[in-house]
Parts: C-alpha cells; sequence; structure tokens
C-alpha cells in the first residue's frame, strides 16, 4: 500500500518556512515582499484563486495588491498597468489571473512582465531558462510538484519518469525539471500510441491530463511513485483526480490525493517565488 504525500501539510510547511524568512528579510534588508495580483473578468474559479491569493500573502507577511479590472478592459489598458507595476518598487511579483477574456492576448501581456517579477514563470524568458537550466522563476504547479517529491525523499536519478499531458503549464515545465534531476523522461499525450505500455515503464508517473481517474492501476508499475495533478469536478459535486486513487494506491509506492496533493502545493510556490523575487531584487539594488 502506497505511503500517501501529504501535500497540506507539505504546503503548510513552506508557507512556515517562507513567513520566517520573510520577517529576517525585514528585519535585515528593511524588505517586505509584495505581491500583485491582476484580474481581468468576473471569472468564478479566478476570483477564488485570487482570494486565496490574498490569504496566502497576508498569512506569510507580504503586502498584497489585488487590481480588479472590468471584463471590457481593453489590452492597451492593461499593459499599461503591467507596465506601471514592473517600474513599482514595492511590487516584487506580478501574477495576472489566467485566462485573460478573448479580445486580450494572453502572449503580449505576460511578455509584458518584466522577466525579474514572472512569479507565475510563464514569460518566453523563464520559458527559455527552463529549458537551458537557468530559470529566474519556475511555474508554481510543476515546482510544487518537484519539493513533494524531494520532501518525500524520493530520488529521481535514473529513474524512468513518465509524464502524461503536455501543457505549458504543467506537462512540459516538470518533464523539463524531472530532467534537470538526471531522471529518464518520456512525454505523453492524447496522440501518443500504446500508453499503458509507456506508463507502465514509470518509477515516476506524472498525471496531468484533466480525465478523471484515467490512469487505472493496470497502467502503473508495482512500487512506482504516481503524482495526480487532475483537478476535476465529477457530476456529484465532488473532486477528482485523474488516477484512479484507490486501485493504484494498492500499488504504487507513494502517490498524491485530490484534493489535498498537488492542489496546495501551487500557491505555496506562489510565496516563495516572490519573497525569491523579493531577495534577488534586495541584492541588486
Ligand atoms: P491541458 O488541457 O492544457 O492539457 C491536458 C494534456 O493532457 C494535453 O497535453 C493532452 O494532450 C493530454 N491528454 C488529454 N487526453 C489524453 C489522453 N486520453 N491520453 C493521453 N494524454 C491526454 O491541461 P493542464 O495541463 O492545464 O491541466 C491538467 C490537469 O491538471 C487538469 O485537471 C487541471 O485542472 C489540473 N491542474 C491542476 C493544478 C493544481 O493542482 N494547482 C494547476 C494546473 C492544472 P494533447 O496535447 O495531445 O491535447
Amino acid at each position: 500500500m502506497a505511503a500517501v504525500i501529504d501535500g497540506n501539510k507539505i504546503a503548510q510547511d513552506i508557507r512556515n518556512e517562507v513567513r520566517q524568512s520573510t520577517i529576517e528579510l525585514k528585519d535585515q534588508n528593511g524588505i517586505t515582499p509584495g505581491l500583485a495580483v491582476v484580474l481581468v473578468g468576473e471569472d468564478p474559479a479566478s476570483l477564488i484563486y485570487v482570494k486565496r491569493k490574498a490569504t496566502a500573502c497576508a498569512e506569510v507577511g507580504f503586502l498584497s495588491r489585488e487590481y480588479k479590472l472590468p471584463a471590457e478592459t481593453q489590452e492597451e489598458e492593461l499593459l499599461q498597468i503591467v507596465k506601471k507595476l514592473n517600474r513599482n518598487k514595492l511590487v516584487h511579483g506580478i501574477l495576472v489571473q489566467l485566462p485573460l477574456p478573448k479580445h486580450i492576448s494572453t502572449e503580449r501581456i505576460i511578455a509584458a512582465i518584466d522577466p525579474v517579477k514572472d512569479v507565475d514563470g510563464f514569460h518566453p524568458y523563464n520559458v527559455g531558462g527552463l529549458v537551458s537550466g537557468t530559470p529566474l522563476f519556475v511555474p508554481c504547479t510543476p515546482r510544487g510538484i518537484m519539493e513533494l517529491i524531494s520532501r518525500s525523499g524520493i530520488e529521481l536519478v535514473g529513474k524512468e519518469a513518465v509524464v502524461v499531458g503536455r501543457s505549458n503549464i504543467v506537462g512540459k515545465p516538470i518533464a523539463l525539471l524531472l530532467l534537470a534531476q538526471n531522471a529518464t523522461v518520456t512525454m505523453c499525450h492524447s496522440k501518443t500510441k500504446n500508453l499503458q505500455d509507456v506508463t507502465s515503464r514509470a518509477d515516476v508517473l506524472i498525471a496531468a491530463i484533466g480525465k478523471p481517474q484515467m490512469i487505472k492501476a493496470n497502467m502503473v508499475k508495482e512500487g512506482a511513485v504516481v503524482i495526480d495533478v487532475g483537478i476535476n469536478r465529477l457530476e456529484n459535486g465532488k473532486l477528482a483526480g485523474d488516477v484512479a486513487f484507490d486501485e493504484v494506491a494498492a500499488k504504487a509506492s507513494f502517490i498524491t490525493p485530490v484534493p489535498g496533493g498537488v492542489g496546495p502545493m501551487t500557491i505555496a510556490m506562489l510565496m516563495k517565488n516572490t519573497l525569491d523575487a523579493a531577495r534577488r531584487i534586495s541584492i541588486t539594488r
């Protein structure tokens, strides 16, 4: 039976560490990390995420600013806000909540963020840095997954890692991070043939698909580490991951639950990225 990795606890540990480091940064350099979150429109899920981010900022002792703009906001107006935040010395991290309304180019907005304040790690400069192994910021969910793995004492060198899903925010960055830790990485997607053959080879299996309970026990190797990134709302209102938890847990060595696995790590790592941004600015100023 697998050990269940407790993402709630690890995320809380990280927020406690960030809070302690924030006190030290204030005492030693007089700097309070500041995060600006920009939300355009009223997407209900985005409203919840933005609120959670503000709560986490308060918990760790950051300054947080929310910019809630109407859905009709024009791209040029949003660009001007981002540029103003780039110049604002009290703001160390800038996060534009996605998705943006369709009339705004996400690429243009992300590219306008100063890469040293790009705490989501989505700016092309940081994406390139991730490929070459020198990013300023790693996207929060993949960075959180790496923390779950390392804090659970799981060794990656020489292991077969299989990532199912190739999105820019989860699948691709996690594959690069696993590679940087010397795992042998295979990426799968909707056109992969014989998916079961590939996933069954994995010592470490990452599911970032968005299909409830798609990964069954017969797709998993005995003793594998299984990380479930999926967040799916079932018809009965409950949340489910991409992994059939009970049957896979009986076979795996480690597994993350949904909820309470990868999910809580994302905001904890946003706090860590913002702290890193403030520290970096405190060194270079
Ligand atoms: P995307 O929809 O952007 O990507 C899904 C990926 O899964 C695609 O690469 C797709 O392949 C692949 N895929 C779909 N169906 C299959 C299949 N039958 N076999 C193999 N691969 C398949 O999703 P995201 O990466 O944004 O998110 C994935 C999941 O993670 C979602 O449930 C999301 O809610 C969750 N999530 C959780 C976060 C958190 O915990 N904080 C953060 C971000 C996401 P193709 O490219 O060929 O279409």
